[in-house]
């Protein structure tokens, strides 16, 4: 029996992962599940899975929580404390798919005891990829991509070696806005942003990929996964989001991944590592997709991947500075209080005002540096929205 435990269980991705935990019951034993305020979710999960321990992110879900978990036997839990001490609980696979810099230390401690970490959470391969590959290192344990570009990229990597790996291509489906004009773009509002052609994924993720911050973190998260130069790491955009990645090798072949637009697909392939099993995703037929097209991406629509160039040169705490700073701008979107050009504007703002000062982003990447820097580009961040 695996021993599994999953970080932000009620979203999205939690539950995509639930689905196929939940098709096989004999095969896991679940230790612990977390979620946020969606405490009915979180209690109906542990009843099915049995897990050990349920932990919300929250102190003021914990009454709801131990109400609905009462008489099952099953351990309840509240706070970022709870959710390292459940991290630490000896488990064979650990889903990280809490949203934002969060996910973090929970991630860390579970790669501290060996387990190995399925990694939805890019913000922390953006905030601390090198504290993370070398946790995995130093405890034996593995990362495991879940973002289904890096899975794809992964999944072309098997028997191959990076040294003859000539450039790595991520698609992006272009998000909401992809055929919006461009004068349009600044009255989008939230509900505009965050419906998503191709994919059904939470309401952050979906919002970054209109702007295309999901396709910037996710390059950055390429370059930290793979330890690729950036010069080698492309991003095109693909409306039917069929292609995940293709990766180019010295001979000048191209190996691409195809799948459907399922995140279930490269949640499995991660929980099945290294075996392939059989997963409940659809089977493409070819023939009635008829074509797949490309095309460049437009830097002036898309300011984000710009600045995701300028962060990976940069390097040392650029990463998390990046990350808060966009989440704060999303924050703000979501709340009304901005636009929705003005995200990029926030986050190249507080790039330029901290790089200012060396100290700020190139301080080693320890887990107190980057919770450090997180706090200061979300203070400066607020400190722009409010005062210019
Ligand atoms: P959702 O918003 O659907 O779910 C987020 C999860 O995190 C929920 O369980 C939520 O709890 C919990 N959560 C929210 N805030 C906090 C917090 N401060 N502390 C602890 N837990 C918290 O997100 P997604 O599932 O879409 O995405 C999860 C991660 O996976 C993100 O990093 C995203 O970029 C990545 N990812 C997602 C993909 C997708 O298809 N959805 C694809 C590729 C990557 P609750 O809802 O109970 O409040
Ligand atoms: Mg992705």
């Amino acid at each position: 029996m695996k021993r599994v435990s999953i970080f932000g269980a009620t979203g999205s991705i939690g539950q995509n992962t639930i689905d196929l935990i939940a098709r096989a019951p004999d095969d896991y034993h679940v230790v612990a599940l977390s979620g946020g305020r969606n405490v009915a979710q979180l209690a109906e999960d542990a009843i099915k899975l049995r897990a050990e321990v349920a932990v919300t992110a929250y102190a003021e879900c914990l009454p709801d929580l131990r109400a609905a978990l009462a008489g099952t036997g099953i351990e309840v839990a509240a706070g970022e404390a709870a959710l390292t001490e459940a991290a630490a609980r000896p488990a064979d696979w650990v889903m990280s798919a809490i949203v934002g810099a969060a996910g973090l230390a929970p991630g860390l401690v579970a790669l501290q005891q060996g387990a190995a970490l399925a990694l939805a959470n890019k913000e922390s391969m953006v905030c601390a990829g090198p504290l993370i590959m070398e946790t995995a290192r130093a405890h034996g344990g593995a990362v495991l991509p879940v973002d289904s570009e890096h899975s794809a990229v992964f999944q072309a990597l098997v028997g191959e070696r990076i040294e003859d790996v000539e450039r790595i291509i991520i698609t992006a489906s272009g998000g909401a806005f992809r055929d919006w004009p461009l004068e349009q773009l600044a009255q989008a509002t939230p509900e505009q942003a965050a419906t998503h052609p191709n994919w059904d994924m939470g309401q952050r993720i979906t919002i970054d990929s209109a702007s295309m911050f999901n396709k910037a973190l996710e390059l950055i998260e390429t370059h930290e996964f793979f330890q690729i130069d950036p010069a080698k790491i492309e991003a095109v955009v693909h409306p039917e989001s069929l292609i995940h990645a293709l990766v180019g090798f010295r001979d000048g072949a191209l190996m691409a991944h195809v799948g459907p637009n399922d995140m279930r697909h490269a949640i499995g392939y991660a929980l099945h590592y290294p075996e392939r099993r059989a997963l409940p995703v659809e089977r493409l037929d070819l023939v009635a997709i008829g074509q797949l097209t490309f095309r460049a991406p437009d830097e002036i629509r898309w300011p984000a991947l710009r600045l995701a160039r300028e962060v990976m040169a940069a390097g040392g705490l650029a990463g998390a500075v990046f990350n808060a700073a966009k989440e704060q701008a999303l924050d703000a979107f979501i709340d009304r209080r901005i636009g929705f050009l003005q995200m990029a504007e926030v986050v190249e703002t507080v790039l330029d005002r901290l790089s200012a000062h060396a100290g700020n982003m190139n301080a080693v990447i320890s887990l107190d540096n980057v919770r450090q820097a997180d706090h200061l580009a979300r203070v400066t961040a607020d400190d722009y929205m409010r005062n210019g």
